[in-house]
């Protein structure tokens, strides 16, 4: 049988139309390729997708990790989820404060504790104990924030995320965000929810972006599932039909996604959305706006 794998990115729903964002689009082609690569060596879907979300945090130029903005108090809290298909174990954090990589901390939960969802300060404690990175001065280290982020026109949000399937047939996704820009204290966005912003089970695995109270309300990502599940849609019309309904309640943003057989899709009803998508049969797309 032939080894088939699939990798999808993106970097967030709310661009700014007009704007050349090839530098995101370089780095999320990169990132595909070392994906793909890893994938196509054997490695499996849930390393992969923490590897990449961990690098899109890192590279500081999307509303994530080292990108993010800080809530009105003037402090950096992230959310992150990682979920494995196979086994459905999931982790998340939520108003992470400190730590580099709040996917690596989501991860931690998963592996560390019988728990799914630790946010605040508990969610700090785990990430210290994992020993995880710390940010030791958040003024200078979320110095560098992504463009969008100190512009006039900035978006309302940004989030990045991955999904793939491995060639042993399994499933995972990420995603990590800085939540929407000047939030409340406290809150917390739908990337973290499992089933909202992030889910993968044996059917699909799939990460949001956008306003995140919608996708909370509309269990988005689990929906995808759900309707190929119950309501037997195709993979791409279970993706759109789940967007729908966010938009349906008012909401905007976009989401990707792969299928047990390996499909990738997206869709959004945002600006845009950074995104790029690879498989095993020579694929290999990068895209912001339509
Ligand atoms: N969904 C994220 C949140 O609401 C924001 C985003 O995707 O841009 O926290």
């Amino acid at each position: 049988m032939a080894k088939i794998w699939s990798l999808a990115l993106h970097g967030g729903a709310g661009p700014i139309f007009g704007r050349d964002y090839a530098p995101e689009e370089a780095h999320i082609r990169g990132l595909l390729t070392e994906g793909a690569a890893r994938l196509a060596a054997g490695e499996a879907a849930l390393d992969v997708v923490e590897a990449m979300v961990t690098a899109l945090e890192a590279s500081g130029l999307y509303v994530a990790g080292k990108g993010a903005s800080p809530n009105t108090a003037g402090v950096w809290e992230l959310d992150a989820a990682i979920m494995d298909g196979r086994t459905r174990r999931a982790g998340a954090v939520g108003a992470l404060v400190g730590f580099e990589s709040p996917v690596q901390a989501a991860r931690a939960v998963m592996e560390r504790t019988p728990n799914v969802l630790l946010v605040g300060e508990g969610a700090a404690n785990l990430a210290a104990s994992a020993g995880l990175a710390r940010i030791a001065d958040p003024g200078s280290y979320y110095g560098a924030v992504a463009e969008d982020t100190i512009q006039e026109d900035a978006p309302l949000m940004g989030t990045v995320g991955a999904v793939a399937l491995d060639q042993y047939g399994d499933l995972a996704a990420a995603t990590s965000t800085g939540g929407v820009l000047s939030k409340t204290p406290g809150r917390i966005g739908d990337t973290p929810i499992i089933g909202a912003g992030t889910w993968a089970d044996e059917r699909c695995a799939v990460s949001c972006t956008g306003l995140g109270e919608y996708f909370i309300r509309a269990n988005a990502a689990a929906d995808v599932s759900a309707r190929i599940r119950y309501g037997h849609q195709p993979f791409e019309t279970a993706v759109h039909g789940a967007l729908d309904d966010v938009k349906r309640l008012g909401g905007n943003g976009g989401m990707i996604a792969v299928s047990a057989s390996g499909d990738l899709a997206w869709g959004f009803n945002s600006s845009g959305l950074k995104r790029g998508l690879a498989d095993s049969r020579g694929r290999l797309e990068v895209a912001t706006f339509l």
